[in-house]
């Protein structure tokens, strides 16, 4: 069931769960995560970011979006971190349901001014589109950019910023990072912050950065009212570390023996994250 990030999402927010988005960039990974969340009955977004698609190449979204509609389950298809307005129109071109304009580097007028840009031709198309206001952080192993200092996000700019551009879902900073975080430096989440942004609006909230946070704290923000989780460093990890297990044996070559047990550990990474974010068995509420 293919939709965009407004359908998907608004009624992840009225059922107070979060959808996870995971960064998608082979087929093997695709097939792990369609996999599980089929079996977990749950909702989900594929998000790609322009580097990868630069890999995958657009004709990489048809198969997407047969993987969607074959599994039946509710799911976008969504650029993560969209740089420039060009990067938006190939994506609404080969497929995407959901775009991201990420200008949080920007001044607040020139984010407001670029994201009403793309708001413009993503609707008449009916393509949802994400923003940011604030800064994520970087942990320097990310596969995506952040910033030293996150700059987080101001709860008084948020009601402003969602009236002037009339964005559909917004993604804020409240002190995670991309990657995974090494041993020193561990995250701290201002939820006081949500708790204010969340009054101030009533669109969806996303969460960057979801990787290798405490869970105790992301159940919290889904409580609190985030109703998307992206996450790419712990799938990756997961399938990964699997697959150089397994290439210890020198002879072994074919990728049908080779990825089944990476993919099955990655799946365990995509079912922790699906009961953490409330996501199980939601399918229902979309049927
Ligand atoms: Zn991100």
């Amino acid at each position: 069931m293919l939709m965009n990030m407004k359908e998907l999402l608004s009624v992840a927010q009225k059922h107070q769960f979060a959808v996870p988005a995971f960064n998608v960039s082979s087929s093997m990974i695709l097939k792990g995560v369609m996999e599980a969340c089929r079996e977990k009955k749950a909702p989900v977004i594929i998000a790609i970011h322009p580097d990868e698609l630069s890999f995958v190449e657009d004709s990489f979204i048809a198969g997407v979006r047969e993987e969607i509609i074959k599994s039946k389950i509710p799911a976008v298809i969504h650029l993560d971190h969209g740089g420039s307005f060009e990067q938006i129109i190939r994506a609404i071109h080969c497929g995407f349901t959901s775009v991201m304009i990420d200008a949080s580097l920007l001044s607040f007028e020139e984010n407001v001014a670029i994201t009403r840009k793309v708001i413009e031709v993503a609707h008449a198309v009916n393509v949802s589109v994400e923003a940011e206001l604030g800064t994520i952080g970087t942990t320097g192993n990310g596969g995506e950019a952040g910033t030293h200092e996150i700059i987080y996000t101001k709860p008084d700019t948020v009601k402003e910023f969602v009236a002037r551009t009339g964005v559909d879902t917004l993604a804020i900073a409240i002190g995670t990072s991309h990657g995974i975080y090494p041993k020193n430096m561990q995250p701290k989440l201002r939820l006081d912050l949500l708790k204010e942004i969340r009054a101030m609006v009533d669109i969806p909230l996303v969460l960057h950065g979801g990787s290798a946070n405490s869970d105790t704290e992301i159940a919290e923000s889904v409580k609190l009212g985030i109703s998307k989780i992206n996450i790419s460093s712990d799938i990756k990890d997961a399938f990964y570390k699997k697959c150089r297990e397994v290439l210890q044996d020198p002879v072994i070559r074919e990728p049908n023996t080779i990825y089944p047990p990476c993919i099955e550990a990655m799946k365990s990474v995509v079912y922790h994250k699906v009961d953490l974010f409330n996501d199980a068995d939601k399918v229902k509420y979309y049927q």
